[in-house]
């Protein structure tokens, strides 16, 4: 199994000289498995993924937030690839599925409806999707606390588990539920986007804070978490002098550009 961010910031993309070092794309992350290329979100990262001809590709949503879908159709490969492409989330079925993002890329919000365009693109409910993978990956959802909703994810494989937890606002009734979720992970997503000091006046806007992650590393008893969906504003040099504070090189600031295999240990 291998993964790749392509994109780590949260809410909007910041294009800037102070976010070269993380990045500045919304949210995407890559999971390549001997089938499958697996694409969670398709933030503005989206756009530097390579989209497989020798795999299926499958799109995951967690929610619908603009900065977990926008980059969608600015990924060429999307136009061109020859085979189909899934797209599914275990928040909707498939109708409300393809009419949201039919419905944010049309009419008055974007040139082509790119659904009717696409007809590579196929709209499955997740748990076909789900079913078609088995046995040689297997996926499971758990709902997280953010608002509209959104899913966290686990792909396991023979190589291992990538758990994937965003958007999220950790509360400590999910505890026992996320730890037995994320049991086992070799590699787990947080939503880092506020500090503790900041997360006072941000109740309810659906993020956790990058302390709770650490103490959930612990909690959870997990090999490797990276940090991710920065607050828009947080710049490389904020993030450096934060990440100076983390002992534990097995957690880190998710960076655009990351790759990392999983392999059986
Ligand atoms: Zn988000
Ligand atoms: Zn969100």
């Amino acid at each position: 199994m291998f993964v790749e961010f392509h994109g780590v910031r949260g809410s909007i993309p910041m294009p800037s000289s102070s976010t070269i070092k993380y990045g500045g794309h919304t949210s995407c992350y890559e999971v390549v498995t001997n089938k499958y290329q697996f694409i969670f979100d398709a933030g503005t990262g989206f756009q530097s993924v390579k989209l497989k001809e020798d795999r299926t590709v499958v799109i995951i949503f967690t929610h619908f937030h603009h900065d977990h879908i926008q980059g969608l159709p600015f990924n060429f490969n999307l136009f061109t690839h020859k085979g189909e492409i899934i797209l599914c989330s275990s928040l909707v079925n498939k109708g409300v599925l393809k009419n949201m993002i039919q419905t944010y890329f049309s009419g008055g919000y974007f040139p082509v409806d790119i659904v009717t365009m696409l007809t590579h693109l196929k709209f499955y409910n997740f748990n076909t999707v789900r079913n078609m993978m088995q046995p040689e990956v297997d996926i499971q959802t758990i709902e997280l606390s953010h608002p509209g909703g959104s899913m966290g994810y686990k792909i396991q494989t023979d190589d291992g588990a990538f758990v994937y937890l965003q958007d999220n606002e950790y509360v400590p009734e999910q505890l026992e539920g996320l730890c037995d979720f994320s049991s086992g992970a070799n590699l787990l997503i947080w939503d880092g986007m506020f500090t503790e000091a900041e997360l006072g006046a941000k109740k309810g806007w659906g993020h956790s804070s990058i302390e709770q992650g650490l103490k959930f590393y612990e909690d959870a008893g997990l090999v490797q978490m990276a940090i991710c969906h920065h607050a828009p504003q947080r710049s490389d040099n904020q993030l450096d002098e934060i990440g100076a504070g983390l002992t534990n090189p097995n957690i880190f600031f998710g960076y655009e550009g990351f790759k990392q295999a999983i392999v059986k240990s």
